[in-house]
């Protein structure tokens, strides 16, 4: 290559830089059901059909209700444009909405949720979502509905439609974990917020929302919620084999995992769990409410 003038590529991930020290964190948590849920998948001839996967299980193909990860991060997202930032909402706040993200170096979630200014520059989003395979196999429960609610307030309707929609059964278990990577301690902020927040917003239509199911740690009863802060990945990953069908044992594999780790506090990986777990959600959702939405 002699004689030949060689250039650096310029590559740089196009990420604001910080002075801020940037770790990895993981939540992983399992998700329950009080009610009939709606995840919509397609509509079918007048059937609004919710999301399933199907798994195999020693041999035998099952369906199971399923919450995909585009709609945990929607609904999370949503949360945070829609949170009122001291008289206006965030988003109005930012000038960020969806799917005109502002992709501002410094809007707090394009920078962790990633954006896409058409032609202009993109960011890469560093909190990834898993789907949820639901643990039991239940069979979905299509019911009649009146009417379309898309078509409920439409005036002078007078051929309602009658259409019927799938529920996937209450009661039932969602093992899912966000996973943040390269982030500030500020930027988790912002994930924990929306995780949290999202909660008592996830399904389409009525009625919506999930609780963190709950189980022993020890003696004790906590929720079934996992956060690791970490430089370096150690110990067991708290994920639920979609193969495993009862909910007992989903929840004795999720604490099992959880509790083998042997360096639970340190610059290189920290664990909390149960209640401890979510204080920490809670204290980081606290600290994002004080930075980002006051007047
Ligand atoms: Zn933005």
């Amino acid at each position: 290559m002699a004689g030949k003038a060689t250039q650096t590529p310029q590559v740089t991930s196009g990420l604001p830089k910080t002075d801020k020290p940037r770790g990895h964190y993981d939540i992983y948590a399992i998700l329950e059901a009080p009610q009939e849920l709606y995840f919509g998948d397609e509509k079918e001839v007048n059937v609004n059909v919710i999301e399933k996967v199907r798994v195999k299980i020693e041999g035998k193909e099952y369906e199971k209700c399923y919450i995909s990860p585009t709609k945990r991060r929607g609904v999370e997202r949503r949360c945070l444009l829609w949170s009122d930032a001291g008289g206006s909402l965030l988003m109005d706040k930012l000038s960020c909405g969806i799917p005109d993200t502002c992709c501002k170096e410094t809007c707090p979630v394009c920078g962790v949720f990633g954006g896409l200014e058409a032609g202009q520059k993109t960011f890469i989003g560093r909190l990834t979502h898993s789907g949820g395979v639901s643990v039991e196999v239940q069979i979905a429960l299509e019911k009649q509905r009146a009417m379309h609610p898309a078509l409920i307030y439409k005036e002078k309707e007078n051929n309602p439609m009658p259409y019927r929609k799938e529920y996937a059964q209450p009661g039932l278990l969602y093992p899912v974990s966000n996973h943040c990577l390269s982030i500030t301690e500020d930027e988790f902020n912002t994930a924990a917020y929306a995780f949290l927040m999202s909660l008592n917003r996830l399904g389409a239509g009525n009625p919506k929302g999930v609780s963190l199911a709950r189980g022993k740690w020890g003696e004790q009863e906590g929720p079934l919620l996992v956060v690791d802060a970490y430089r370096a990945p150690m110990g067991q990953r708290p994920i639920v084999s979609a193969a495993i069908t009862s909910n007992e044992k989903a929840i004795a594999c999720f604490t099992d995992l959880a509790g083998r780790v042997t360096e639970t506090e340190g610059a290189v990986f920290s664990r909390s769990t149960g209640d401890a777990a979510l204080e920490k959600l809670q204290r980081a959702a606290a600290a994002f409410e004080a930075m980002h939405l006051q007047a």
